[in-house]
């Protein structure tokens, strides 16, 4: 039992032990999931199981119920669905309504959700009715003999990572980057329980409407690319970029940068990979003239392959590459992407 600070609802004396399990938001568009969410409960069975409390996650939307099978593929026990024509496209109202209702109804006692544009709306709408905290942008996340979450995450322009503990109150709220934590392999063999939940959205909550999505042609999308090709300094200028696209494009990929190509001006912050950047976890990683700075490195170590290109032998990327080629970039990417249209 403990006691909620004074101005915090709700008031008087609350039995926390009722609250159990780790909730995981499943976040979708037209009914294809973010691999976040895969990702996130990944990492909250890890946390369930040492809590030795049930996995849990919310599938909304609309045409969905495949998502729940799939929530329960990816490592959930119990899946909570809400699947409502009002849940088509994303909006705060009927979303946070939805989910506040799952936590008010089932209580888990962590939530957790991606660090998205979406994410990130949702759970600070959410977090305003709760009387809990809530960690944005977690990279780390664990749980203290208390049953409470530890999230962490870079603070002060990156330079520290800082521990957050919400020492009160459930449910422990945190976003999570994308990209850092690591989906279960899919075991279509798993089973689970799926909960049907009312949508029970009142008109009011439908003040606007989605009309049309118009795709942005310039998009970056690296946490969920599969191959990414990055430059860094080692470019020499902005016009070698147009080298890394091509390869890029070869590959059916998007092109990275390291920040020093980034403060140069080169190319845009959006294409940008590291601690200040997009945190990434492709299958295939190009690091082309890229030192692996450890800033550098955080962001990207998680790809499952990686082959790094620079004419330094001693470079610290090579110690971090699957693969590694030591020459001038200038001949071997164009070499590689000719290699690759040939196939
Ligand atoms: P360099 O370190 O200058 O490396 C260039 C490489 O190119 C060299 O290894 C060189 O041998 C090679 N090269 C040169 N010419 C050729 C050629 N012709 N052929 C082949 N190889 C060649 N960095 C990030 O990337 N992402 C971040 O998010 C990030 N966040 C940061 C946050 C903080 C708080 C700080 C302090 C730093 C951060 N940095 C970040 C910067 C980081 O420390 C490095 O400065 C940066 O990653 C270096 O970029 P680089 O590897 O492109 O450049």
């Amino acid at each position: 039992r403990r006691k909620p600070m004074v101005g915090l609802q709700p008031e008087g004396d609350v039995d926390w032990s009722s609250y159990r399990g780790v909730l995981v938001v499943v976040e979708q568009r037209a009914g294809v999931a973010k691999p976040v969410s895969w990702q996130l409960l990944g990492e909250g069975r890890r946390l369930a199981d040492k809590l030795d409390a049930p996995l849990l996650a919310l599938v909304m939307g609309h045409q969905v119920a495949h998502l729940a099978e799939e929530a329960i593929c990816y490592g959930a026990d119990r899946v909570y669905l809400c699947d409502s024509p009002e849940l088509r496209d994303y909006r705060t109202r009927p979303y946070s309504r939805v989910c506040l209702h799952v936590i008010r109804t089932f209580k888990p006692e962590i939530v957790l959700m991606g660090a998205t544009y979406t994410g990130r709306d949702l759970a600070g709408a959410i977090a305003t009715h709760l009387p809990t905290g809530l960690t944005a942008d977690s990279t780390m996340l664990d749980v203290d003999e208390d049953r409470l979450l530890l999230a962490s995450r870079p603070a002060f322009s990156e330079k520290m990572l800082a521990t957050i503990l919400c020492k009160q109150f459930k449910p422990q709220m945190a976003t999570a980057r994308a990209g850092v934590f690591e989906a279960l392999p899919r075991d279509p063999s798993r089973t689970g329980e799926i909960i049907t939940v009312p949508p029970q959205i009142p008109p009011e909550d439908i003040a606007t409407e989605v009309l049309e999505f118009i795709a942005a042609t310039d998009r970056v999308n690296l946490a969920e690319a599969e191959v990414i090709v990055a430059g860094g300094r080692g470019l020499g200028g902005p016009a070698a970029f147009a080298m890394l696209k091509e390869l890029a494009d070869a590959l059916g990929g998007v092109v990275g940068a390291s920040r020093a190509a980034v403060d140069l001006g080169w190319i845009d912050h959006r294409h940008q990979v590291g601690q200040t950047g997009t945190t990434v976890r492709p299958k295939l990683y190009f690091a082309i003239g890229i030192s692996g700075a450890v800033q550098h490195v955080v962001g990207m170590q998680n790809a499952e392959c990686i082959i790094a290109i620079n004419k330094d032998p001693a470079a610290p990327i090579f110690q971090i590459a699957h693969y590694g080629i030591v020459g001038d970039l200038f001949q071997i990417v164009p070499a590689i992407t000719e290699a690759v249209r040939a196939r």
